[in-house]
């Protein structure tokens, strides 16, 4: 091909300015092309074209082309067989096309600042970006993975100990049209429509449970979509934005103790087909890469007692009798039970010989509460709390400041925060406490509170300093002694992905976080009978759920709803998460006392039998595919690897499947069990 350029006959300086951004543009369509073989150049007299051969004016334009290229050339392309990939050094956004499907990817710019300079590379490009105020210039390289439809970028500082004066919000969000969701890991996961206008923008961390609990994003139509894996999560976050009308996803990238640090790694990966399940399954391969893909298989050679909870449903009860209850639920057919509340050690040892029961404590390394505090204004300080290590074992911020944690109210009634210990020094608390509480409490099961909830945190204490990726660490190493070495079934709290190997059910991952009954960790027991908004469409709501976790992880970690959020907490939407637990096999939840469960003794047995029966034939296995079967989304169905699949109605109509069977309103169909 043949580069052409145009000059009109009159050129001022301004007009070749002007001309050599139009070259450029020409440059980047066919760069090579023009060097190689642009030995003809066209020159505009008027409105008529004259091929001039003129060597002195071939020499001028190739050497201001020159000039102009190596100096900042205006867009690079790079691409491969499924992708190019073009990045704009006008406004720093990059512009995807999918080569399969012809779908292009745009970004919108959205952080304001400037490309100082960029240039091709082998397989990719670099560039260095300045944000005004910032502090620092941070040097950018994308990188396309060979011929997969994917590409890296790659932030980085020079020095890296650079000061980072607040978080980057770079690179730009693509966004999408209008038909398109946005598909977000929060909790078990969630879709947002783009248009959905119901839907305020947020920020959501990436480093605890209460944020993203795995590290990507993506948006979809249902088949072609993109993702971005953030592969440096600890200090990482993504914003939900709405541009023009419609919601996108950016990063964000917090600054490590006050400084850039380490590079920050995303991959972008374009989809042709397969929607959210697709996204999933991309990133399941990417965890187990990364070595988080251990299967409850794999737990149960290590531990037999994994088994115990695979279709067991989680009960949380305090009365006195337990034995009495847990034998009475037996009776009625209740046979496999995470019996939560801790209890002494015949009862443990009676449970334990009775069969199917997975016996439990609460425990928790986070809270500690000043002692002058506790003497004047509490009743007593919570038996779990970690009080000796006040105040040596405090987390401290930026300040010097301790952390604030968890608040109670005192016998005055005002509310007082709890100190957060430091997650580097947790781990001794564990090993004094559990083994020498195991040598006479016979528990198979400890529930960790707050662990992968809470997010990691800076310590600036000087005794005991943690970067945020140090926090994860010590927070990892503590679930790994409660898991290994002292060889106990093992949940945590909410949930995030870095703790996949090290527990074995996370109790609240079902239960998307700002879609809770307000205040839901106080006054658990407490039933609800009227159902508030964002409970009703979002908690409970079929259009608006997604089953990510299970999609990614069903077969590594047992994904339960919150202890303010289980399945008889707000009666009227019992039936909903039933059939929520039966299509994600996933157990249930119950909390009681003596009085609720006299009540409704039936409907427990109910709740269990239709879900632990789905959850003890899937509970080992891959939950393979997750599809709406009706554009409303009140039918969907999701797969299993050992072929089982099971189909969920929520609508108020019957459904139809293929094979003739009829499925009516609220009820399900499960095949092949
Ligand atoms: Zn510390």
């Amino acid at each position: 091909m043949i580069a052409h350029i145009f000059l009109r006959k009159n050129n001022s300086i301004a007009n070749t300015k002007k001309l050599s951004q139009k070259i450029k543009c020409h440059s980047e369509r066919s760069e090579e092309s023009l060097f190689l073989k642009g030995q003809t150049l066209r020159f505009a007299q008027g409105d008529s074209f004259k091929i001039i051969s003129n060597r002195l004016y071939t020499l001028f334009i190739l050497l201001l082309l020159g000039c102009f290229c190596q100096a900042a050339p205006q867009k690079i392309t790079i691409s491969n067989t499924a992708i190019s990939v073009v990045f704009d050094a006008n406004d720093s956004a990059l512009s995807v096309i999918d080569k399969r499907t012809g779908q292009v990817w745009r970004q919108k710019v959205v952080t304001k600042g400037q490309v100082i300079a960029s240039e091709k590379l082998d397989d990719g490009l670099k560039m260095t970006w300045r944000e005004p105020g910032l502090g620092l210039d941070v040097q950018t390289e994308i990188r396309l993975d060979g011929e997969k439809p994917e590409f890296t970028v790659e932030l980085s500082a020079d020095p890296p100990s650079a000061a980072l004066k607040w978080s980057l919000g770079f690179p730009h969000p693509f966004v999408s049209d209008v038909g398109t969701y946005l598909v977000i890991p929060m909790n078990e996961g969630i879709s947002y429509p783009v248009e959905d206008q119901t839907i305020e923008p947020m920020w959501l961390i990436a480093y605890g449970g209460h944020g993203i609990c795995m590290s990507f994003w993506g948006a979809t139509d249902g088949e072609l979509g993109y993702m971005a894996i953030i592969e440096t999560p600890d200090d990482a976050l993504i914003r939900i934005e709405r541009i023009d009308g419609k919601l996108c996803v950016r990063p964000a990238w917090e600054p490590q103790k006050g400084r850039f640090g380490y590079k920050r790694k995303l991959r972008y990966v374009f989809f042709e087909k397969g929607g959210h399940a697709a996204i999933c399954k991309r990133y399941r391969s990417y965890a187990r890469e990364k070595g988080l893909l251990k299967t409850l298989q794999q737990k149960r050679k290590e531990n037999p007692d994994v088994d115990l909870l695979i279709g067991a449903v989680n009960v949380w009860c305090w009365e006195k009798d337990s034995l009495a209850i847990v034998r009475e639920m037996k009776s009625l057919g209740i046979e496999r039970i995470l019996w939560s509340n801790r209890a002494g050690p015949e009862v443990i040892a009676a449970m334990n010989e009775m069969g199917g029961i997975l016996t439990s404590r609460y425990d928790i390394y986070q809270d500690l509460m000043d002692p002058n505090i506790v003497r004047e204004k509490l009743n007593r300080p919570h038996p779990d709390w970690t009080q000796e290590g006040w105040p040596e074992d405090i987390m401290t911020d930026e300040k010097g400041d301790w952390r604030k944690g968890w608040r109670v109210k005192g016998k005055d009634g005002q509310m007082y925060p709890c100190g957060v210990l430091c997650d580097k020094q947790a781990l001794k608390y564990a090993h004094q406490r559990v083994p020498e509480e195991l040598k006479t409490h016979p528990y198979r099961c400890r529930f960790i509170d707050t662990t992968t909830a809470s997010p990691w945190r800076e310590c600036y204490n000087p005794e005991h300093p943690m970067t945020r990726s140090e926090s994860r660490h010590w927070k990892m190493e503590l679930l790994r002694f409660i898991c290994e070495e002292s060889k106990l079934v093992t949940g945590s709290e909410t949930g995030h992905d870095a703790a996949v190997p090290y527990v074995h059910y996370f109790e609240g991952m079902l239960s998307l976080g700002p879609y809770r009954v307000s205040d839901s960790g106080r006054n658990m027991i407490q039933i609800w009978d009227e159902v508030p908004q964002q409970v009703a469409k979002f908690q409970a709501g079929q259009a608006y759920r997604l089953p990510l976790w299970e999609l990614v992880y069903h077969d590594c970690v047992v994904a339960q709803w919150y202890w303010g959020d289980y399945n008889n907490k707000l009666p009227s939407l019992w039936d909903k998460r039933d059939l929520f637990n039966i299509l994600y096999g996933t157990p249930p939840m119950f909390m009681f006392n003596k009085e609720f469960w006299e009540k409704n003794k039936t409907r427990f047995v109910q709740s269990y039998k239709n879900t632990c029966s789905v959850v003890r034939a899937v509970g080992y296995v891959e939950m393979t595919d997750h599809r709406f079967l009706t554009p409303d989304r009140d039918v969907q169905q999701t797969t299993f690897a050992n072929g089982i699949t099971v189909t969920v109605n929520f609508g108020e109509k019957p459904y139809r499947l293929a094979d003739g069977k009829e499925i009516g309103p609220m009820s399900y169909s499960v095949s092949e069990m």
